[in-house]
């Protein structure tokens, strides 16, 4: 568990910095609005002046109201407009219910599980993150309150998409991103299915993303690492794995299916796309394979990444 101080009314709290100590962000506090400690981590709730409430878990920025849209909408929609009609759909992690909110603006999808280890993350969304926990009282979903590394060992289930909505791998969250686990999501999804996981930031977390795609590369047909701009994340941007079984992961998203989900805060066609352009820093840590495919992203001519399906 990282070192940090206590947030204060009125102050200004330094989330435990990354590259070695050496750079991290600063959240101006206006209000500790909750506090407590939980069976597995500390978790707050702040209110943060433009940045509305803020969830920390162990001093972690997990979400802001300002900029949540750009994580929660790339998580899920990605991955679910890959897959050509995600009926059932398994996420990990994510108590706070904001992926989950996502996954259910796809008409079709008819079942969601959600397995988060800490039953007061969604207690806390509950209370303080309407916005958020607003599926949490859909009819569609099954919560599980467990380990989600165990629920993967051993549901019988299969699922179209599986979403890893995790925290960072030092605390609970650390066996959701080894080999183990990413070959268990693959036996848990059915034909076609598809998978996305939080992959961190290329410049804070060269090791990981490193060894995450050396292994996906091993695991699955194809795997991509996409990015989007999340401000509130240390380094002011969030990077994603998505995963699939059959389908070509550069595949452009169905505007109709797009038009469905409403309303997109920041999810357009065109940042699908081009979430999957990298620029040298995130290319030089995946595997010539996968890099060789993002960098070739536009390089079909026809405009766009349709082409590369071909290929
Ligand atoms: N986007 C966020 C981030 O990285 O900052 C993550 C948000 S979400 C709140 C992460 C959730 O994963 C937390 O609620 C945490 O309790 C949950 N989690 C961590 N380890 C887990 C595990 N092994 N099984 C299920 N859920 C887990």
């Amino acid at each position: 568990m990282p070192d940090y101080s206590q947030p204060q009314d009125g102050d200004v709290y330094l989330e435990p910095a990354d590259l070695q100590g050496s750079l991290g962000l600063a959240l101006k506090v206006d209000r500790v609005l909750h506090h407590e400690r939980t069976a597995f981590q500390e978790l707050h709730v702040l209110e943060c002046g433009p940045l509305g409430r803020v969830l920390l878990l162990d001093g972690i920025i997990q979400a802001t109201e300002f900029d949540e849209p750009a994580y929660h909408e790339m998580l899920a929609h990605v991955p679910l407009l890959t897959h050509p009609a995600p009926s059932r759909v398994l996420i990990i992690g994510g108590g706070d219910g904001g992926t989950l909110r996502e996954v259910l603006k796809h008409p079709t999808v008819r079942q969601v599980e959600l397995c988060e280890i800490d039953g007061q993350v969604v207690e806390a969304s509950k209370r303080f993150f309407p916005g958020l926990a607003v599926g949490l009282a859909d009819p569609r979903l099954k919560l599980t309150i467990g380990d989600g590394v165990a629920f993967l060992a051993e549901t019988q289930e299969r699922y179209d998409a599986i979403l890893i909505d995790s925290s960072d791998p030092d605390g609970p969250a650390e066996g959701l991103f080894g080999e183990d686990f990413y070959q268990s999501v693959k036996h848990a999804l059915a034909p076609g299915g598809v998978a996305a996981a939080l992959a961190e930031s290329y410049y804070l977390y060269q090791d990981l993303i490193r060894d995450t795609f050396a292994v996906l590369d091993e695991v699955f047909p194809h795997a991509c690492y996409y990015t989007a701009q999340v401000p509130t994340y240390n380094s002011g941007l969030m990077g994603f794995a998505l995963m699939t079984t059959s389908a070509y992961p550069l595949s452009p998203p169905d505007a109709m299916r797009v038009g469905e989900l409403t309303p997109l805060r920041y999810y357009t066609e065109a940042a699908h796309r081009a979430a999957f352009a990298l620029p040298r820093p995130a290319l030089e840590l995946l595997p010539p394979r996968i890099a060789q495919l993002q960098e070739n992203i536009f390089a079909s001519g026809r405009g766009g990444l349709a082409g590369l399906a071909d290929d």
